[in-house]
């Protein structure tokens, strides 16, 4: 996938203040450069695309003929002739020149659903194995809105794109042709007044490809405000800010608003410009022939097939400036769906050799030194060095903002140390693939997020073949077991939208039973008894103590009670490991920690 949509090597900064940077940036090229990032949409279908332009092809020859029998047709009249073969030859191309464009219209449909389709595939495919980092630096409503609102402007590409500008092409040229068979001097005229239209249209059509990408971009933001909205409702009710929020909302569909009204004004001036321009043409045609005609220089077959000819010329013309138009939103809106299909995956190979394997009893977990930044370069982590013996219970403790969580996000390789080495079970974690080392270890974050769907479902994602006994049991051990028991629906209960249905408390014991239920060596808890009472923080300690029998726990903790009994505890400050030991060390050995601890009433 990297390599068929050129994912840059190198990413663009990640930082939250080059948020903005990134979205508006924009991603231009030469129009031979963009079909060619086009192609990889339109591969599947290319046997499809390749009947339907033989079929267009010959819709298109059908209506090129079709004057050509009217003119016979009409010249015949009067003469002694009999017209009934040509009357038949007439009627049979005006139905298969109907039915072919039919059939062209339907195959180019069904090809620009699945263009789509193989689209929004892709992205999303793409979408959910970005650096971390790089979710960090962008907005989640933006990037709904190319999944959504960008790719359905594909679909005109197929549609009203690329077959109907070479289906008019061909029109276009057939028609002079046999316009300049007809009379050369009555086609002189029309060229001249449909090259002024053409040529006044693609100067609109440059500026409607700007306006696009603009009112794409507006549309991505208000997405964005949107989400951002929805998502802290609760707290925008508390704070009294409905109203303010409602009016940022509003304003960036007023932003929406304003670029889609310029483009409404750039394609009403297109509509006119094109039909003085045509009718200009059929009445000099008009004028001229008739003219003629009556002078005896032109016959009347002559001068209607003529005259269907100008029709068959702008018709297509038509469709090509419609085609250029939306072929203009499209490819503002293949920027904005090629902008993030460049941003490099997130790697999963190992980006060191294997080495030599560990040494026997080497620690599960080892911090060496090691230096973080996030992408705004301040530094996070200073020189953090420890060592986690293998089925030991470690708690990682300390101020606010000191790092910890940090920590745990080098664990899993959301983010790599600026410098310094981390091992596991001895060897450097570089060579190792991401997904093997994640296989060692759940997680629990510190948000416990809870994806909307059933208590089931979200019990299963780490565990897709969990039976519903060993949910329940999962449940029980962190005393969760209740919330299935007194629903009717049982596991099927829903847990709300970001689990709103359940309490923090709940969110955080049933990511825990997320956690269990893996079944993994290594557990990281991150802060998961912030939100519960005293009673169930006793279940979860007791849950802890279970667990760690037969794994290595780590855990980030604020409340010092639940990890008092740990077997080391390290105290970060500042991005610093500034203490390691047993409570009843670092008590005497720590004045931090002795400080923390008679915070919290524990000396
Ligand atoms: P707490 O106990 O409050 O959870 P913590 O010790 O876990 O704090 P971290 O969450 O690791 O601290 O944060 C350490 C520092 O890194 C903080 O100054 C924070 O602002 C910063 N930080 C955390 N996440 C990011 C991020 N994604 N991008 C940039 N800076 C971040």
């Amino acid at each position: 996938m990297d390599d068929e949509f050129g994912a840059a090597e190198e990413r663009p900064a990640s930082s939250r203040e080059g948020r903005r940077v990134l979205i508006g940036e924009s991603w231009r090229g030469k129009p031979r450069a963009k079909l060619r990032e086009l192609w990889p949409f339109l591969r599947p279908y290319r046997r499809t695309l390749v009947v339907v332009a033989i079929v267009s092809l010959i819709a298109t020859v059908l209506a090129l003929v079709q004057p050509l029998a009217l003119q016979r047709l009409v010249n015949s009249l009067g003469q002694d002739i009999p017209l009934s073969g040509l009357m038949w030859t007439l009627i049979a191309i005006t139905l298969g020149s109907a039915l072919f464009g039919a059939l062209q219209d339907f195959m180019l449909r069904w090809t620009a659903e699945g263009v789509v389709l193989g689209t929004r595939r892709t992205l999303v495919s793409h979408l959910l194995r970005l650096p971390v980092a790089d979710y960090d630096a962008r907005q989640v409503g933006d990037l709904i809105s190319r999944v959504g609102a960008d790719t359905t402007l594909l679909r005109s590409v197929v549609t009203s794109g690329l077959f109907n500008i070479v289906s008019s092409v061909l029109m276009f040229f057939g028609a002079i042709v046999l316009m300049a068979l007809v009379d050369v001097t009555l086609l002189a005229i029309t060229l001249a007044s449909v090259l002024i239209g053409v040529g006044s249209v693609l100067a609109i059509g440059i500026a409607m490809r700007q306006g696009s990408r603009r009112a794409q971009e507006a549309v991505g933001a208000m997405t964005a405000s949107v989400e951002r909205t929805l998502g802290a409702i609760r707290t925008i009710r508390a704070a009294g800010a409905t109203e303010r929020e409602t009016d940022r909302v509003v304003d960036a569909a007023s932003a929406a608003y304003r670029a889609g009204i310029h483009m409404a004004r750039l394609s009403a001036l297109i509509q006119p410009v094109m039909s003085i321009c045509i009718q200009g043409a059929f009445i000099v045609v008009l004028g001229v022939g008739g003219y003629r005609v009556a002078s005896g220089a032109m016959s009347l077959g002559d001068l209607i097939a003529f005259l269907l000819y100008v029709f068959l010329l702008v018709t297509p013309l038509g469709q090509a400036v419609g085609a250029f138009t939306s072929i203009q939103a499209a490819l503002a809106a293949l920027d904005r769906i090629m902008e993030v299909m460049k941003i490099a995956p997130e790697a999963n190979d190992a980006s060191l050799p294997r080495g030599t394997p560990a040494a026997a009893g080497a620690p599960v977990l080892e911090f060496d030194d090691v230096h973080f930044a996030y992408a705004d370069g301040r530094p996070v982590l200073t020189g953090i060095s420890f060592s986690v013996p293998k089925g030991s219970r470690t708690a990682i403790v300390g101020p606010s903002g000191g790092g910890k969580s940090t920590t745990l996000a080098l664990i899993e390789r959301f983010y790599e140390p600026t410098s310094g080495v981390i091992r596991f079970e001895g060897r450097d974690v570089r060579t190792m693939s991401r997904e093997e080392l994640r296989s060692h270890m759940a997680y629990v974050e510190q948000e416990a997020p809870v994806l909307a769907g059933s208590i089931a479902d979200n019990l299963r994602l780490g565990a897709p073949e969990a039976t519903d006994a060993m949910l329940m049991d999962a449940l029980r051990r962190v005393g969760l077991q209740s919330i299935a028991e007194r629903s009717p629906l049982g596991l099927g209960a829903p847990v709300g939208d970001d689990g709103v249905l359940l309490s923090g408390g709940q969110r955080q014991r049933l990511a825990w039973a997320r956690a269990l239920l893996a079944d993994l060596e290594i557990l990281l808890l991150d802060e998961p008894t912030s939100s519960v009472d005293s009673r169930t923080e006793q279940v979860l300690q007791e849950a802890l103590r279970e667990t760690a029998r037969n794994r290595t726990v780590i855990v980030v903790a604020h409340r010092l009670a639940t990890v008092a009994d740990s077997d080391q505890i390290i105290v970060i400050e500042a991005g610093r490991v500034i203490a390691t030991g047993t409570h009843a060390e670092l008590l005497v050995s720590s004045p931090l920690y002795r400080e923390l601890a008679s915070h919290q009433l524990l000396v």
